[in-house]
């Protein structure tokens, strides 16, 4: 999956925006403010990339591709991003979905706490 992001830069204070929804500040940069973006749009553990696609210096303004690790699945049932266990889920882990971390939990075999 792809999100195009948008970055406006206000003294110094990078400000990535995607719908009307997700919305991240940054004063360390442009690329900065897009990563924290995708990790509010996808949580935490997914893998993604960012690509700055078009860049308007004179309106302080550019725009970005969030790009999903594609190779990113759930270790026990292989899962990812795009296609999704039915119902549902989410990353509890770079490669254990919400469902089978459940599903572990109700077996035992989850340690907690290391
Ligand atoms: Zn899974
Ligand atoms: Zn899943």
């Amino acid at each position: 999956m792809e999100v195009i992001a948008s970055v406006s830069n206000r003294y110094n204070t990078y400000t990535a925006k995607f719908g009307s929804r997700h919305k991240a500040s940054c004063t360390a940069g442009a690329q900065q403010a897009v990563e924290r973006l995708g990790e509010k749009i996808f949580g935490e553990h997914q893998r993604f990339t960012v690509t700055e696609i078009e860049r308007k210096d004179g309106e302080h303004l550019s725009y970005w591709r969030i790009t999903t690790d594609p190779s990113q699945a759930c270790r026990v049932c292989g899962c990812t991003w795009d296609k999704g266990c039915e119902g549902g889920c989410s990353w509890v882990d770079a490669d254990l979905c919400s469902n089978c971390a459940q599903v572990l939990e109700a077996y035992g075999n989850v340690t907690h706490g290391g």
